[in-house]
This record gives C-alpha cells, sequence and structure tokens, in this order.
C-alpha cells in the first residue's frame, strides 16, 4: 500500500459528491483565516458586507462603478495584516463576478517588502456569472509587479481586485473565505522586480564627451574612412564577393543617372495598408496609380495605395545617395557624386513643403513629412545621412548649410527626437537617424542624445532591452533581427569616430545578442517559432560581417557560411576569409533570463534538439504555453510551434495564442493564465541532457512538472507531473504533442471511435478536424496499456517521422481518453497531426510517461516500463526504464520534490543507490540486470 502523508489523507476522506459551490478545499497545514468580512471597514467605498457566500457565510460585495475601464476594489491592510500576507506562501479566497462580464480580472498585492514594496501581480480566470470560483495564489510567485514608476509603499499596504471593463458596465464582484498559509520557517519574502522592472534601474555610464566630438576624424566617417578606404578597394577588386557587390551597385547607380530627379510632390504612406481588405494578399504595383490583388484581381487607385507607393519611390532615393555616395569614393568618379548632391538639394528643396503626416493622415508627433511615422523617417534618412558623407567634398559650404537647416536638422530634430519612445526597437532605429547627423555635422548635443540619453539612448537599449541571454526583450525573433538592423548604422559610424559600442561598457551584452541566434538555433539554423514569431534565422545576415570584424570571434561567423557575401557590410567590414567551423558542437544550455533549456544530441545531420519553454510570458506578444517544446531530430522539425498569424485575423487569437495549438499541458479545456515558469534541474552527461522545470501558477489549483530527456539522438522521454492541489471539482488534464508529418498508424487500444467530448466553443478546439477517440481503461502497473502513434512523411512513404509512446503511469485507477486528430500549421488547410492524452482527476497526482523516437527510416521504438507506479503519489516521484532497442536502457526518476529514493539495480545490495536528486538518469546494458527497482524511502515525519 502507498504511503499517504496527512495532507492527502485527508482530502481522500472529503466527499468529493458535493457540488462545487459549497464545498470548501482542504485546508493547507498552518492556513488560517486573513479576514473576517464581519465589517467593510477598510474596503472601498460602496463595498457592502452580505451573506451569499456558498452556505450562507459572508462576503464582501462590491458593484464596479459604470465610469472608468479600469477599476479597483481594494482592502487596506494595517501593518500586522500586511507582515501576515507578506510572509504567506499562499493567498486562498473564493470570488464570484455577476453582470456583464469584466475583460481581466487581476489581484495585486501590496504587502513590502514583498515585490519590494510595488504591487505584487496576480492574474485571476473570469468564472461565468454567478458561479463561485476558489484561487489559490502562491504569493511569493507573482507574475509581474507593477508601480514600479511610484514610490514603493512602506508602510501599510492593500489588496486590490483589479477589473478590466468596458465603460458604461457594472460588474458586481464578490469575495469570501480570505485566508493565508504561512511561509515555513526559514523561507525568504520575494522582493525580486521583473526582468524589466530590474532593468528599468540600470544606469548607463556616459560614452559621448564634447571632446570625443571635437576630434571626429575627416569625411568619409560614417560608412567608411579615408583610412579604411585601400581596404575598401581591394576586397571590390580581388574577392569574387567584393567584384559581385559593386557590379550590381554600378548597375544601380547608372540605372540612377539615366533617370531624372524627379520627387513626390508629398510624403508616402503605411506600407502595411497595401493588401487587398478582401484576402489579406499582398498588392502588386502596375503603375503608380494602379495596385492589384494578385488573389482576386481586384484594381485599387487613390489614397491610401498611391501614398503607399511614394514611400517605394523615396526610399529609392534615399537608396540611391547612399549607393552613389559610396561608388564615388570607390570609383573617384565625380558623376556619381554630382548626382547624389542632387538628390540631396532637391530633398533640401522639398522636405519642408511636405506636410507633417502620421498614419490617420494627421499632422501630429510620431508622423514624419515623408513617412507616416518617425520610424519611416528615420530608416529613410539614415542612407541620405550615410551618401551626404561620402560625396562631402563635392559640396559647397552654402550647400552643406542648406542640408543642414532645410533637411538634416528639421527631420533629426523637430520630426524624429520630438517623438520620445523608450526601451524598443523603433527607438533604435530613430537614435541612428539622429546620431548618424549629430556625426555628420559634428554635433555633440545630437550624438550625446542617440548613444547616452539614459532613457532611449543606444546605450540604454543594450542595458536594458537585451536581456542576459542575448535576446531582444520584446520575445519574438522578427523584433530580435530588426533590432539588430537597428543599431547597426550608429555602431559602426560611431566606431570609426572614436566611440566604441563594440568594446564599450555595454559591449559583452551587445556581443551577446549576435550569439543568442546561433547558440539558441536548431541544428539547421531556424529558430523555435515560439510568441508571436514565425521561424527566423540568423543563417544569411550579412550584419554579422559587423559582428565578426569587430569582435573577432569565429563564432559569430556561423550564419555567414550560408551567405554568398555579396553585400554592403562584407564589402565594407567583412574579413577576406571566413574562419574555419568550430568542430565543437554548441552544448546544451539552459538560458534562464529568457527561460529556455536547449537539450543537444549526436552532431552532423543526426543531430537532436530539444528547446523547452518554461520563463516569462513575454508581454503582449507571448503565448500561454507554459512548458511547450520544440524537437528535432534526423534533419527535420520533428514536433513544432505553428507559430504566429497576421496579428488581426481571427486565428491568431482562436488558434495560434491558445495552450492547445503547443505541446503542453490544457486544462479544463481554457488557455493557461500568462505565468513564468521555474528552471528545478538540468543534467547533462554522455550521450543524454535532461531538464526538470516547474510552469509556475498557469491553473489554479495544478501544479505542473516536466522533466524531459534527450537520449542519444533519436529518442526523448518526458515525465510529465501533474497534481491537483484543490478539491472538490474534477479537473480535465488534456496532454498535447503535435508530432508533423501524416498519421501512420494509431494503435494499441483497437479502433477509434467518434468523439463526443470534445467542445466547439473552447480556445482552439474548433480547428481540430478527423479526431478519433481511444480508451485505455487504466490501472495497469505493466506495459500492457502502451499507447502507439506513428506519423510518416507524406512525400516519402518510407520515411517515418516520430513514434509516440504512451505509458500509463498512474496513480491508482484512472482511465486515459487518447484524442488523435489534426490541427492547423502554417493555415487552415495545413494540417498537423496532434494527439491529445486526457485524464479526468478531482484530487491528488497524475503521471504521463512517454516517448517519442525518430529515424531516418524507421523511429527507434521506446519501450516505457513504469518501476514504480505506487511510488509516485504523495511522494511526486516518477521513474521508468526505457528501452531504446540496441541494448541501450536507461532508468529516469524525476524527482521534484527531492525524495529519498532508493534505486535497486538487481539483486547486489551493493549495487543499490539511496539519494534525493531532482533528477536522475541510469544508462545500463538491461541484459545484465536481472532485476530494476525503484522505491522511495519512508516520508512520514
Ligand atoms: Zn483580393
Ligand atoms: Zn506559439
Amino acid at each position: 500500500m502507498m504511503p499517504l502523508s496527512r495532507r492527502d489523507a485527508l482530502r481522500l476522506a472529503l466527499p468529493f459528491a458535493l457540488s462545487p459551490s459549497t464545498l470548501l478545499a482542504a485546508p493547507e497545514d498552518g492556513e488560517v483565516p486573513l479576514l473576517t468580512l464581519d465589517t467593510a471597514a477598510g474596503w472601498s467605498s460602496g463595498a457592502k458586507v452580505v451573506s451569499e457566500a456558498p452556505g450562507g457565510g459572508r462576503a464582501i460585495a462590491w458593484t464596479a462603478p459604470a465610469d472608468g475601464t479600469v477599476v479597483t476594489l481594494s482592502r487596506t491592510l494595517d501593518t500586522p495584516l500586511r507582515d501576515q500576507v507578506a510572509r504567506s506562501a499562499i493567498l486562498r479566497f473564493r470570488y464570484r463576478v455577476d453582470g456583464p462580464t469584466p475583460e481581466t480580472l487581476h489581484v495585486k498585492i501590496i504587502a513590502a517588502p514583498l515585490a519590494g514594496g510595488y504591487q505584487a501581480l496576480f492574474s485571476l480566470t473570469i468564472p461565468p456569472p454567478g458561479e463561485w470560483r476558489e484561487t489559490t495564489l502562491r504569493v511569493q510567485e507573482y507574475s509581474d509587479v507593477w508601480g514600479t514608476d511610484v514610490t514603493p509603499q512602506a508602510n501599510g499596504g492593500s489588496l486590490q481586485w483589479r477589473v478590466g471593463k468596458k465603460a458604461g458596465e457594472s460588474p458586481r464582484l464578490m469575495v469570501a473565505d480570505l485566508r493565508v498559509t504561512p511561509l515555513p520557517a526559514g523561507a525568504a519574502i520575494n522582493r525580486e522586480l521583473s526582468r524589466e522592472t530590474r532593468a528599468a534601474g540600470v544606469k548607463v555610464k556616459p560614452l559621448v564627451t564634447p571632446e570625443t566630438v571635437m576630434r571626429l576624424p575627416d569625411h568619409p566617417r560614417l560608412l567608411l574612412t579615408a583610412a579604411e578606404l585601400p581596404a575598401v578597394k581591394r576586397r571590390a577588386s580581388d574577392t569574387e564577393w567584393g567584384r559581385a557587390f559593386v557590379a550590381g551597385l554600378r548597375t544601380r547607380a547608372d540605372e540612377t543617372l539615366a533617370k531624372p530627379v524627379a520627387l513626390p510632390d508629398r510624403g508616402g504612406q503605411w506600407f502595411h495598408y497595401y493588401a487587398c481588405p478582401k484576402h489579406g494578399t499582398r498588392l502588386r504595383t502596375e503603375a503608380p496609380t494602379r495596385h492589384v490583388c494578385p488573389t482576386g484581381g481586384e484594381v485599387f487607385t487613390g489614397y491610401p495605395y498611391d501614398d503607399v507607393f511614394l514611400s517605394t519611390v523615396h526610399n529609392r532615393f534615399s537608396d540611391a545617395v547612399r549607393d552613389l555616395g559610396l561608388l564615388y569614393r570607390l570609383t573617384g568618379e565625380k558623376k556619381y557624386a554630382a548626382r547624389a548632391r542632387e538628390i540631396l538639394l532637391a530633398y533640401a528643396d522639398k522636405y519642408l513643403t511636405y506636410p507633417l503626416h502620421d498614419i490617420k493622415g494627421e499632422a501630429k508627433v510620431g508622423g514624419g513629412r515623408v513617412g507616416p511615422q518617425t520610424l519611416d523617417e528615420s530608416t529613410w534618412l539614415i542612407p541620405m545621412a550615410q551618401g551626404c558623407d561620402a560625396v562631402w567634398d563635392m559640396l559647397s559650404a552654402a550647400d552643406r548649410d542648406t542640408l543642414r537647416t532645410k533637411l538634416f536638422y528639421p527631420a533629426a530634430t523637430d520630426v524624429i527626437q520630438k517623438h520620445r519612445m523608450s526601451i524598443h526597437n523603433i527607438q533604435c532605429w530613430k537614435n541612428s537617424a539622429v546620431g548618424l547627423v549629430g556625426l555628420l555635422f559634428g554635433d555633440a548635443a545630437l550624438v550625446s542624445d542617440a548613444i547616452d540619453n539614459p532613457e532611449r539612448g543606444m546605450q540604454a537599449q543594450l542595458a536594458r532591452g537585451i536581456t542576459d541571454d542575448g535576446p531582444w526583450y520584446e520575445g519574438a525573433w522578427g523584433y530580435h533581427f530588426y533590432t539588430i538592423s537597428a543599431l547597426a548604422p550608429l555602431a559602426e559610424a560611431a566606431h570609426r569616430c572614436g566611440i566604441d559600442l563594440y568594446k564599450g561598457p555595454q559591449g559583452d551584452r551587445y556581443k551577446r545578442f549576435y550569439l543568442a541566434p546561433i547558440q539558441m538555433a536548431m541544428p539547421d539554423g531556424r529558430l523555435p517559432a515560439f510568441n508571436d514569431s514565425g521561424t527566423a534565422t540568423a543563417n544569411g545576415n550579412a550584419l554579422y560581417e559587423l559582428a565578426l570584424a569587430r569582435w573577432g570571434d569565429p563564432a559569430l561567423a556561423a550564419p555567414l557560411r550560408a551567405s554568398n557575401r555579396r553585400t554592403l557590410h562584407a564589402l565594407l567590414s567583412g574579413v577576406d576569409t571566413l574562419p574555419a567551423a568550430s568542430a565543437k558542437p554548441e552544448p546544451s544550455r539552459n538560458f534562464a533570463d529568457v527561460g529556455y533549456a536547449i537539450l543537444r544530441g549526436g552532431t552532423g545531420e543526426s543531430a537532436a534538439y530539444l528547446a523547452l519553454k518554461y520563463g516569462p510570458h513575454g508581454g503582449g506578444h507571448g503565448h500561454p504555453d507554459k512548458l511547450n517544446f520544440v524537437l528535432y531530430g534526423g534533419g527535420r522539425v520533428i514536433a513544432d510551434d505553428p507559430g504566429t498569424a497576421a496579428y488581426g485575423v481571427p486565428i491568431q487569437a482562436g488558434w495560434y495564442k491558445t495552450t492547445l495549438a503547443h505541446n503542453t499541458l490544457v486544462v479544463d479545456e481554457e488557455n493557461q493564465k500568462p505565468a513564468t515558469g521555474k528552471a528545478m534541474a538540468f543534467e547533462v552527461g554522455e550521450g543524454w541532457s535532461a531538464f526538470l522545470a516547474d510552469a509556475g501558477p498557469i491553473y489554479d489549483g495544478i501544479t505542473f512538472r516536466r522533466a524531459t530527456f534527450l537520449l542519444g539522438a533519436d529518442a526523448a522521454v518526458f515525465l510529465d507531473l501533474v497534481r491537483v492541489t484543490d478539491t472538490g471539482r474534477p479537473r480535465t488534464i488534456d496532454l498535447t504533442v503535435h508530432p508533423n508529418g501524416v498519421w501512420e498508424s494509431v494503435g494499441g487500444l483497437g479502433a477509434g471511435s467518434k468523439p463526443d467530448q470534445l467542445p466547439a466553443n473552447k480556445p482552439g478546439y474548433s480547428y481540430l478536424r478527423e479526431v478519433a477517440a481511444y480508451t485505455a481503461a487504466g490501472g495497469s502497473e505493466g506495459v500492457g496499456d502502451q499507447f502507439t502513434a506513428t506519423t510518416r512523411d507524406p512525400q516519402d512513404g518510407r520515411l517515418r517521422v516520430a513514434t509516440l509512446t504512451f505509458s500509463m503511469l498512474t496513480e491508482g485507477a484512472q482511465g486515459t481518453t487518447f484524442f488523435a486528430g489534426t490541427g492547423v500549421g502554417r493555415n487552415t488547410e495545413d494540417r498537423v497531426p496532434l494527439l491529445l492524452a486526457r485524464r479526468r482527476i478531482v484530487a491528488g497526482m497524475t503521471c504521463f510517461a512517454w516517448a517519442v523516437g525518430w529515424g531516418k527510416q524507421t523511429p527507434a521504438g521506446v519501450t516505457l516500463r513504469p518501476l514504480t507506479p505506487t511510488a509516485l503519489a504523495p511522494a511526486g516521484v516518477a521513474a521508468v526504464r526505457a528501452d531504446l532497442g540496441n541494448g541501450r536502457s536507461f532508468v529516469l526518476i524525476a524527482n521534484p520534490e527531492n525524495q529519498a529514493v532508493t534505486l535497486h539495480l538487481g539483486a547486489d545490495p551493493a549495487q543499490e543507490e539511496k539519494a534525493t536528486p531532482r533528477l536522475r538518469i541510469k544508462q545500463f546494458d538491461y541484459r545484465g540486470a536481472a532485476t530494476l527497482h525503484v522505491s522511495p524511502l519512508p516520508f512520514w515525519e
């Protein structure tokens, strides 16, 4: 008989048949009431004591004021209460919402020193109107910290229920049964701020002094200097890629010379307008006033389509100024400089006549004169400044003055600088534009603002926008590479002018920014499409020419091996010959700041890769997919993240931003709450690596821990431990996997049946198709209940992509239903196999032990044998033996609670191992081991 803890014994004794609305969950050890609710004193005005809690108990009721979209019910905490809350592990209460359903519901706890005295934030699920919910907030594991722009509250504190709603609506909120469980003796109160908040406090040391700007080298100094010119000329003549790039440059420049300089009479409009409203397809330009939908043939003309086309015209002129200037430097042919001057002066003549306009056509800060946003104004101005610098010696003093007063200064100071942003990819483009104008005219104030402004300068962007692991904080690779592009023009120009951002105080962080996409990539160079990101790669990105030249680290050459190097950056700064590829493969790594664990196995064509996502939610671009993973092996992606659709189309929220679309856990068919998970253990050995993570508070009353083991280069095993900690209502536990390919076989449990249990109105479920259900009764402790499913490559019938093997590793008789069907890949018609393993449990622990095997022809089969089903609960230990064929076997143990565990390897007691590690991996030859057993030691106090 399995040993039970007192707590579990108590749970099991509870009458589960009672309805959730009348049942109070079993008290945690040491739990005490927090507030008695016999008076509304201390609560927001309008709050009343009512007897409407389940069973007629007291509750606080409060009707939200109709005015406003964010309103708050608050209870002040005196100092003793504040201390009690700050020192608690758990805050439990019940709540109910009536009337119009709010859009968001949060709890904020202000109880110094918790979260440094700022607002510790928790999100609540919104129950259907009239239904009581109980929630368990892990006080020390707040999801975010707010209010850091104001002084932290040192004395007193408050509990706040923050309701986000539509103006004019008045939902009624009730709160009851507030209880807290104190922290264990000696446990510390969490004072940590979020990464963003910590970063916001980082101060940067100024790099720019008036003296630096006094000592600027002669022009040219933005794209190249006179000292660099001989080397650039040599690359242009002696390397294949240099010759090819310059030939293209000359062709483009000669085409420009053949046409008159005819600037548009107005500025351009937003590129995002240039799509067919019906099909969403990007339009094709047939003439400046004729724009055609390639899908349906619709023809568009007039505003905004004609104006979007003008943006393209303006950008062509600006690129031409840079190209002409550079070609003049390379060839000395004055005709190129003369044409660059002509375009520059034409813009000086026109610029102030272009009205300031934003994407709505309004004359507002944030808009531009040439483009509709300061972003477009900046990307247009940067090549203009680079070209002007290159032809400086061909400009008269009067020309320079005209360009300064009528073009560059109005753009940099009146348009771009007036629009103030903080840490953001767009601000990086603006810094480059302002900084280049400053370096062009030797203006210390502009250069200093672009580089050293403490709120938004380039150094602040590097210090606060780049995470400790290297990825850009906005959480999607698209923004990462866009920001790399935005920073480069200023970093390069400043470097030539003696201001070194590469080797400066933020230099190491800047380098990690370039290294991260290499270190985190799959073996084929692609990055997982986590959050609002499509697939992305550093491969072929020419900006790595700059990184390699400035830091000299051969690791930075990896993305260039996929490039033909016929690029501007290679010509200006590239090394002649790329350093040899490192023989040392990337290691398995835990990126703790962004929360990605990357496990690697094998090398070359058989390299395997597993990226597990457990960290911060990722703000507005985050997906609710804690402990989701992407798996790669045998030269292909085996299980993927579907990525993202265009923002605003229904399938973005309906599928891509659902938990179901990911390889993780869904409870009660709802999306996970935004949460930050935790790394619990990370182990690497010869031929294997393993990681154990906790998902954090993704659902009320649920603990989810995933141990993942990458074994060799052709198998991965997962031990997914799910514990239900609030009793009284049955929970639906869905584990989902999306293997690539098409279904070949689904078996072990007889023929499938048409499911009748999948909902149409829950996030993501309506996108499932061709679903069949298979039921396993449960209760077995052997291998008899294995469920196996295999996918194959649709193009090559012999090529199996993946075989998934599930083993029923569980406490007691819990049946499992498997749903095999298809979900959505890159679009609704791209069908990707989906396997969903479902259990329903009321309390206690369940473990899904499962494996994926893959291979070129036949995937490596993995047989899982549960070693100690009875040991699982309540100790929370899962142990399996995984037989991979070829005599390779592993004992795998996940033990998140550090229970004492004994591993018996055969009859010889000398082979017995006693330990309490959170992860244990032991490879052995099963032919020599007669018996194998794992048992937990007694853990009664
Ligand atoms: Zn169309
Ligand atoms: Zn996603």
